[in-house]
């Protein structure tokens, strides 16, 4: 576990405007720059917003998107594409939020299609999966799980374990989060041991996907009203290894002293 990073990302969803969000960034990336940083902290802004925000980066905070294409180009009115985001200096992408599998139809295997377009492209993919309530009280967690990942997985057309981890060892490409759906925006977060579960789940997943070494070097994420009082409990479990933040990180003094709490 020690040879992995910590990663906090804020999710930003569908809110500010160019003025407050270029504002929030700066004050965010200040902050930031002012600490020695053991963690890599993230942002993943509406897309309309990325070209502004990658000049005020101070290279302390990555830029992620909140969705990516998997084509380079072509007849996808309203989509963008990853040599798009690439092309602005974004590093990576959160993919299928359930936000977008319960309202825009993702399914797993367009999510593996923007993660194997990602990881090609050398960005960070943040694959998002989780289950429902109802899902969680038929007690099919597991299968819930591990279908995302495998289908997503095999979709991607990405052959190789060594692919999906990248050239750079303290940065591996694929991230998994988990982010139960009745945990987002609900203000009714998982208990650590709960989201501890899942995460040894997703790792033992991985493990026979592609190898315990990979494995080992993956990042898990938690996401699901993970607040300032909260997060450090989870961080302190085995298998988490960051946080994905909704709501708590769209104030920036706010999200970077829950930052703090965890480097
Ligand atoms: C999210 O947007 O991924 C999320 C987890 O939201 P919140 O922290 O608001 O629950």
């Amino acid at each position: 576990q020690t040879t992995r990073k910590k990663i906090i990302i804020g999710n930003w969803k569908m809110f500010k405007d160019v003025t407050s969000a270029s504002a929030d960034f700066s004050n965010f990336s200040n902050l930031i720059a002012n600490q020695n940083l053991n963690i890599e902290v993230g942002i993943a802004a509406p897309s309309v917003f990325l070209s502004e925000l990658s000049g005020r980066t101070q290279n302390v905070v990555t830029l992620f998107a909140q969705n990516a294409h998997w084509a380079n180009d072509g007849a996808f009115t309203g989509e963008i594409s990853v040599p798009m985001l690439k092309s602005i200096r974004v590093k990576g992408s959160l993919v299928a939020h359930s936000e977008r599998r319960q309202m825009f139809g993702e399914t797993n295997i367009s999510s593996g299609a923007r993660v194997g377009a990602l990881i090609r492209s050398g960005m960070k993919a943040v694959l998002c999966i989780g289950e429902t309530l109802e899902q969680r009280e038929k007690g099919k967690l597991h299968e819930v799980l591990t279908t995302q990942l495998e289908e997503a997985f095999i979709a991607s057309e990405i052959k190789s374990a060594s692919e999906f981890l990248g050239s750079d060892p303290k940065n591996p490409l694929l991230s998994i989060a988990y982010e139960p759906v009745w945990a987002i925006g609900t203000g009714k977060a998982a208990t650590s041991v709960e989201a501890q579960e899942a995460h040894s789940i997703i790792r033992e997943f991985l493990s026979s996907y592609f190898d315990k070494e990979t494995s080992s070097k993956l990042q898990i994420l938690y996401g699901g009203s993970v607040k300032l009082n909260n997060v450090q409990e989870y961080m302190s479990c085995p298998d988490i290894d960051g946080a994905l933040v909704g709501g708590a990180s769209l104030n920036p003094k706010d999200f970077y002293d829950l930052c703090m709490k965890c480097n």
